[in-house]
């Protein structure tokens, strides 16, 4: 099945330009003109990606990718900023969008990074499903197993849902209430610590060195990020 992009964007000589390039690609192509037209199409049609301009009537793209990310909408959003724009990587990543480029760009440079965000996303929906592996690290979901270099261990099945959950918002802060909310949701009530603890055991049969991981990170006074 072919990605569904949609472009929020008010320039419409722009989306006429990218709807014939992303449809010569092999795109399913989308669009809305406002900000609020966006938001309720990418919330009822649900594409794979989201170009979003900054600069939009009614709502602004920052608004709206806000409010997406609110929503839980998970695919990639790459904004589409004007020079002048005062955006920066900071402000971006705070409001949750994956990535931008700025105007005018090159149909290529775009093409490109579209290609790089959806094969990570298609990558972290395959990862669930038997064996991943990242670095000297192999992770059997099937057997429950983990093994590094010459070492292998057993994997409790808190410690793999914990697991799956990382690989799959690889290179996200993951908060230990989303942990909570994912794992062991609202029923049980474990503490911080808990997760914490669980943390901990994974290290131990993940890192080379427990004391400076490589893979699960610290994020301070946050949680944790997954980097592999
Ligand atoms: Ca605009």
């Amino acid at each position: 099945m072919y990605a569904k992009i949609l472009i929020i964007e008010d320039e419409k000589d722009l989306i006429k330009g990218l709807k014939l390039n992303l449809t010569d690609e092999g795109y399913e192509v989308e669009y809305a003109l406002s900000g609020l037209s966006g938001l309720e199409k990418a919330l009822k049609y649900k594409p794979d990606l989201i170009l979003l301009d900054i600069m939009l009537p009614e709502m602004d793209g920052l608004d709206v990718c806000r409010k997406l990310r609110q929503k839980k909408f998970a695919s990639p959003i790459i904004m589409l900023t004007a020079k002048g724009d005062e955006i920066d990587k900071v402000v971006g990543l705070e409001i949750g969008a994956d990535d931008y480029i700025t105007k005018p760009f090159s149909l290529r440079e775009l093409l490109a990074r579209i290609k790089a965000h959806l094969r990570r996303t298609q990558r972290k929906k395959d990862v669930i499903s038997d064996v991943y592996s990242f670095g000297d690290v192999k992770i059997d979901f099937i057997r429950f197993k983990i093994s590094c270099k010459e070492r292998s261990y057993s994997l409790t099945s808190m410690e793999m849902d914990i697991l799956k959950y990382l690989i799959s918002h690889s290179g996200e802060v993951v908060t230990r209430e989303n942990l909570l909310d994912k794992i062991w949701g609202f029923k049980s009530s474990p503490t911080t610590r808990t997760i914490d603890n669980h943390i901990l055991k994974l290290r131990k049969k993940i890192e080379e060195d427990p004391a400076y991981p490589r893979y699960i990170l610290s994020v301070y006074g946050e949680g944790y990020r997954f980097m592999g």
